[in-house]
Parts: structure tokens; C-alpha cells; sequence
């Protein structure tokens, strides 16, 4: 079997073993792929791994009758084009999760980040400010214990649940929201039954619903006007779920406290995207899932899914 893997850099950056894929077949491995040029990579490949790159209808149809599979190196497939696929009999498989815990740590990154700032403390003690400080020790920005404060989780599923247990720990008080969720799977954690009380009472919101149309620009000027002014947000879902003119109007003039976002609505995003200068915001670049061991659970499901399909017991579906 001829399988290629169309942009292969993200998830195996040259730390892990594509070995489990050799196994399988004749593989050739692209770390990224223009998508002028998937149709003559892939030509003749009964299989390919993607990650970003569309798989439109037409790239499809130029790729018949090799083409059988689809395996996405990720959980969300809105890049293949599923009713082009499903039509021609191709199948499409995902990863439903492999990196919740990784995710639900990367929260309290950013969290402890905006409640200590621990690396610009360390970075102007580096510089000299400590030695040169009159008193023996000084902060830059309010340092804020999290102990007793309000986490207010958006989307209580995997991820919102493995916040929701780490904020416990933390000795905050958790309430979370969820369209579909009305009892708490996780002991101690309070649903409510709308968004307004997550609004008005949360000292940090964390977003962990799909991009959906009702989940897109939820967080906008009349959400976060609703918010304690002394709140942050944090966004690890997805970029578009918040309106980013807003929160970044909203972090410039004070309406809220700090944000830390994993994800933006362009990725990567253009230079003069608002949220990249604003107040006391801070951007990762989208690597909540990337630890080691979350790609390595990643590749190793992408082997298996593959496998599992060679073997006629496909699983972890999504083309039917
Ligand atoms: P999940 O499907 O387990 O949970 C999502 C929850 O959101 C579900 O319980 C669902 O009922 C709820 N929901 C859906 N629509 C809603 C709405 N309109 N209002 C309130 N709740 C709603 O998904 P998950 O695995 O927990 O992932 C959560 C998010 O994290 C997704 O957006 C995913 O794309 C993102 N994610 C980001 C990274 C990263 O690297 N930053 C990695 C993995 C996943």
C-alpha cells in the first residue's frame, strides 16, 4: 500500500518514530504540502495522513480510483470535504482525543502565567532589577492567589472536565456551563444553567466548546461587559469562538483583566491582529496539544487507525 503523509512536520517534528507507519506500507513523508501540490504527491496513494491541508472534492476526484482512505492526524476533520468522500466510498477516520490532559495544563499555564507572571519575574531579575531593587523583593503586576476564586468552565466535556478537576485541586470554586451537559460528571464542580452566570460570577472563564455557529463570537462587547472587571479568559478551543476586536477593545480599556489565548481566529496571524498587542494579553502559538506525549498518542492512533483499516474493521470512523 502507498500511503503519504501530507504535512507531517507539527506532529512529528523528528523527536518521534514514524516507524509504526513503515510497517504498513510504502510511505512517503512530507513535512508540509502547498495545496497546489497535493494532487501530485498523493497521486497513486491509497492512503493519506493529513493534518491541515484541505482535501477538497476536486482534489478527490484527482486523486480516484487509488485513493481509499483519509486518516486525519488530528480530532476536528473540517478539512476534508466528508460528502465528497463519503460519495466515492473513501474512508475518512480522526482522532477523537489524545491530548486532554496536555490542554487542560496548558489552562493553568496561562493561568498562573496572568496570576504571577513567573517568566517576566524571572527574565527582569536576569536583567538586574532585583539586584538593583532598594527593597528585597518587588512584583510588577498584582499577584493573585487562586484559592476560593471563581473558575467559570464554557463546554464541560473532555477537556472542561480535566479543568474543572485541576481548578478543584487548585482550591477554587468551579462552576461550568454546558448546551448539552445539565449534571456535573466531576463531584464538586456546579453546572449552571446559563451563560449569564458564568459571566457575572467567574474570576477566569476557560472556553472548551466546539467552533460551531452558536459557539462562534460568543465571547463579544455585551458577553464581556457582564464579566468582573478584575476576570481573565482563557481560550484553548478555538480562536473564533471569541471575537477578537472585542476582547481586544475589552482588554485595552479595562473591561477585563488579562487573557491568555492558545488559539486565534487566522493561524497563523497576520502581524497587526489586534490581540497580539493588547493589555495584558498573552498569546501561544496554538501548542496546548503538542507535548511529546499527546503527539505520541496522536501518531501512535493514526498508525492504529490505519491498521485497523487495512485490517476491514475500520474505527474512529467519520465519513459515515
Ligand atoms: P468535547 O466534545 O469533549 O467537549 C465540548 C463540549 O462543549 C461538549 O460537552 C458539548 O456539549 C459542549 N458544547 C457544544 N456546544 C456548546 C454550546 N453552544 N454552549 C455550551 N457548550 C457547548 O471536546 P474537547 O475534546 O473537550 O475539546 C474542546 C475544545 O478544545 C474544542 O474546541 C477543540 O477543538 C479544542 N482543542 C484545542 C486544542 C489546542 O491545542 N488548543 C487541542 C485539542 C482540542
Amino acid at each position: 500500500m502507498k500511503i503519504v503523509v501530507l504535512d507531517g512536520h507539527t506532529l512529528n517534528p523528528g523527536d518521534l518514530s514514524w516507524e509504526g507507519l513503515h510497517e504498513l506500507g510504502e510511505v512517503d513523508i512530507y513535512e508540509r504540502t502547498p495545496p497546489a501540490t497535493v494532487v501530485e504527491r498523493a497521486q497513486g496513494a491509497q492512503a493519506i495522513v493529513v493534518n491541515k491541508v484541505p482535501i477538497t472534492r476536486e482534489t478527490i476526484d484527482q486523486l480516484l480510483p487509488d485513493l481509499r482512505y483519509i486518516g486525519v492526524s488530528a480530532t476536528g476533520y473540517d478539512i476534508v470535504d466528508i460528502v465528497a468522500a463519503r460519495e466515492r466510498d473513501i474512508l475518512v477516520t480522526n482522532v477523537p482525543t489524545y491530548g486532554t490532559d496536555s490542554v487542560a495544563q496548558m489552562v493553568f499555564a496561562h493561568l498562573l502565567n496572568l496570576t504571577q507572571h513567573v517568566a517576566y519575574h524571572a527574565e527582569t531579575t536576569r536583567q538586574g532589577r532585583w539586584s538593583e531593587s532598594p527593597d528585597w523583593c518587588y512584583w510588577d503586576y498584582p499577584l493573585i492567589e487562586l484559592v476560593g476564586l471563581t473558575m467559570g468552565i464554557v463546554g464541560f466535556g473532555r477537556i472542561g472536565q480535566a479543568v474543572g478537576r485541576l481548578a478543584l485541586a487548585f482550591g477554587m470554586q468551579v462552576i461550568a456551563y454546558d448546551a448539552y451537559i445539565t449534571e456535573s460528571p466531576v463531584p464538586g464542580v456546579e453546572m449552571v444553567a446559563s451563560m449569564e452566570r458564568i459571566l457575572r460570577e467567574s474570576d477566569v472563564i476557560s472556553l472548551h466548546v466546539p467552533l460551531t455557529p452558536e459557539t462562534k463570537g460568543m465571547i463579544n462587547t455585551e458577553n464581556l461587559a457582564k464579566m468582573k472587571r478584575s476576570a481573565f479568559l482563557i481560550n484553548t478551543s478555538r480562536g473564533a469562538v471569541v471575537n477578537e476586536a472585542d476582547l481586544a477593545q475589552a482588554l485595552n480599556t479595562g473591561v477585563i483583566a488579562g487573557a491568555g489565548l492558545d488559539v486565534l481566529p487566522v493561524e497563523p496571524p497576520p502581524r497587526d491582529s489586534p490581540l497580539l498587542q493588547a493589555k495584558n494579553c498573552y498569546v501561544t502559538p496554538h501548542i496546548s496539544w503538542a507535548t511529546r506525549s499527546a503527539r505520541m498518542r496522536l501518531l501512535n492512533a493514526v498508525v492504529e487507525n490505519l491498521r485497523a483499516f487495512i485490517e476491514g474493521e475500520p474505527v474512529n470512523v467519520v465519513s459515515r
